[in-house]
């Protein structure tokens, strides 16, 4: 791990800063005078906290609370001992211990963003082992391939002609032509804002500074709008899109591109292109052994076997209510008849989900900026079909063998992702499943409309990947089908999963920083007793660092708001929050505790509760 910053934590803290300045007129009353007004009536001490959700947000929260000795109560939707929510890892029937494919997140760079996530992982207890992911192999062994406009070419550098796809009647600008020269048209476009944050000899750039320049250059536009708007041509701009992402992803907010890009390739590092890993072993990509359901599995396995015990599996939740009389929270269960009552409810469930429940027992619907939020964040969907074959003939059978990375196509499947694990194996023990197709946005929505709630697909979307699994690959359906035996795939659109709705959170234009959408979601609602966690609730959305750092927020509201003095010992065992993580320096994190702490004055102030 280098001592570079968290662009992330600086984005919330930037986030948390603006809002507070747009609600300069509600009263700033110090926290500690509203808790009495929320302890009257006065919970039920007998009963336990609710967390809905058993993905990596709710399981931290177990974690945390188990850890504080606070009671607390499991619930998910999902089958009986199935953990993880986006972290599923599919094991193929009869398969070798190799033969799976991960469904949801399956790579982790190990950059200050992820700190919990390695945390976790390298947490001894829960006994996992990362090994390292190889994102894309680098020239000159990289063997994966790119097809586009019907012509294929190595993605080894040397071997990439002036215009390998035929493009040059359709770009404006010659230098598009290669994909070195889209890669290098859309590092211009992010590099200014890169610079922003680039780390040099001489130090870190001042944080705070550059993430306001980053927001007020470009909240409000897309990625297609400001390329527009600085001179690209709308067909260069839809080429970039074509090599550089998926298809409508430019149409998404550009702050979302820019610190995604930050993500996968801190400007400290040397390498060109956005998508590049970093040169710096200790800042690898890693994935974990076995997939990453081993991860919320030895978390689950970490609590209290009576909580694991007392864990509630195929329990949807359809409603959330308050009993103000009791000061009891309840939530309804879709097939049962009485409700379950809780103390106070942390919800970790995807934003598409929690709005279909029934929430007027708990006033959102009548907090109409926080339940825009809820209703308007857009999700990003996502589509992921592996299939098993009886060798794994991208590394054997290939006169050049394809060990690990991705190869990518405008044809429908979009991306091919090549299994790095097992790491240093012989042939005969590598994977012998290929995610044959990883789509986003509305190339995931096309595929996912073929796509059943099982795992099966239409035949159709099975001849359709082998037709262009086998014109990436320069083979025929034939040959790639003589290593297949019919019905060994699995595919999963987690946009019509109706626990998810949606890949993660993918904001729009305008969404950020001018609106209150992202502030909204980190209210307490229900006078403090309901808190919303996930990844969306995060600035870290779309990755697992963000969903456990949302947890580890919720948690800290709910003590702040119920048991304040117990938050002593959850800072000492859990470290300091996403947006002031630097644990060594504590003015920051006493600012941090201000500005949490009149977020929650404010969000109890909307939610009716009287501050004089
Ligand atoms: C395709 C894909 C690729 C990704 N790639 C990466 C990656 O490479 N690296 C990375 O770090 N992150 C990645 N992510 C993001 C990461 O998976 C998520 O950020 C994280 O897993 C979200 O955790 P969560 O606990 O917030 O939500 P979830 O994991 O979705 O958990 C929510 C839980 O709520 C339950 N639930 C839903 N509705 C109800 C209800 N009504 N009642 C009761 N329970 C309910 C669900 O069953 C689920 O268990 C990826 C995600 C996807 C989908």
């Amino acid at each position: 791990m280098t001592s570079d910053p968290n662009v992330y934590a600086y984005r919330g803290r930037h986030l948390l800063t603006a809002y507070h300045d747009r609600h300069q007129h509600i009263p700033n009353v110090d926290l500690s005078t509203v808790t009495p007004v929320l302890q009257n009536p006065a919970p039920s001490p007998d009963l336990p906290v609710g967390v809905i959700g058993t993905g990596t947000a709710g399981l931290y929260t177990a974690m945390i609370f188990e850890s504080l000795g606070i009671d607390y109560h499991l619930i998910d939707a999902d089958a009986p001992g199935r953990v993880g929510g986006r972290l599923f890892t599919y094991h193929f029937p009869n398969g070798g211990p190799y033969d799976y494919y991960d469904v949801g997140a399956m790579r982790f760079p190990d950059t200050p963003f992820m700190k919990r996530t390695f945390d976790l992982a390298k947490n001894r207890n829960l006994k996992l082992t990362l090994i390292p992911y190889i994102l894309q192999m680098i020239a000159p062994s990289a063997n994966t391939w790119l097809l586009y406009n019907n012509a294929r070419a190595s993605n080894q550098v040397p071997s990439v002609t002036d215009d390998p796809f035929s493009v040059s009647s359709y770009v404006t600008d010659s230098s598009l032509r290669t994909p070195q020269g889209v890669s290098t048209k859309v590092e211009e476009v992010l590099q200014p804002f890169r610079d922003l944050f680039r780390t040099s000899p001489a130090g870190t750039p001042d944080m705070a500074s550059a993430m306001d320049v980053l927001f007020e250059q470009t909240n409000n536009f897309s990625t297609r709008s400001y390329m527009f708007q600085n001179g690209t041509s709308a067909d260069d701009i839809n080429w970039c899109e074509t090599i550089d992402k998926s298809t409508g992803w430019y149409d998404r907010a550009f702050t979302e591109t820019i610190i995604e890009s930050l993500a996968f390739n801190w400007p400290s590092t040397p390498l060109p292109g956005p998508e590049q890993p970093k040169s710096d072993p200790s800042q690898g990509w890693y994935c974990f052994d076995g997939g990453s359901s081993t991860l919320p599995q030895a978390m689950f396995k970490s609590l209290s076997p009576q909580a694991q015990q007392d864990t509630e599996f195929l329990s949807p939740v359809t409603a959330i209510s308050r009993d103000p009389t009791k000061e009891v929270m309840r939530l309804s269960i879709n097939g049962t008849q009485s409700p379950r009552e809780y103390s106070a409810i942390i919800s970790t469930v995807p934003l598409p989900r929690l709005s279909l429940m029934d929430l007027t027992g708990v006033n959102i619907n009548d907090n109409y900026a926080q339940w825009s939020a809820i209703r308007e964040l857009q999700y990003g969907p996502s589509v992921k079909v592996g299939m098993k074959f009886s060798t794994p003939w991208w590394e054997t059978a290939l006169p050049m063998p394809i060990h690990g990375g991705q190869s990518f196509t405008d044809l429908p499947i979009r991306t091919v992702v090549y299994p790095s694990y097992p790491a240093g194996a012989q042939p005969q023990n590598m994977s012998k499943v290929l995610i044959v197709s990883y789509t986003w946005t509305q190339d995931a929505e096309r595929m996912g409309a073929l796509i059943n709630s099982d795992g099966t697909a239409r035949p159709e979307l099975l001849e359709l990947i082998f037709r262009d699994l086998a014109a990436v690959h320069g083979v025929t359906v034939d040959w790639l089908k003589s290593f297949y035996t019919e019905g060994d795939y699995f595919a999963w659109d987690w946009l019509h999963n109706p626990l998810t709705m949606g890949a993660f959170a993918f904001f729009g234009p305008g969404v950020y920083d001018t609106n209150d959408v992202y502030s909204e979601m980190l209210q307490p609602a229900a006078r403090g007793k309901l808190f919303f966690a996930g990844e969306a609730t995060s600035t870290c959305h779309a990755w697992v660092a963000g969903a456990l750092d949302s947890a580890w927020r919720a948690v800290d509201q709910y003590l702040a708001l119920n048991l304040p003095d117990y938050q002593q010992k959850f800072w000492d065992l859990w470290g300091p929050t996403e947006y002031w993580d630097e644990s060594d320096n504590q003015d920051l994190i006493a600012l941090n505790r201000k500005l949490m702490e009149r977020h929650l004055v404010i969000g109890l102030h909307k939610d009716g509760v009287k501050m004089e």
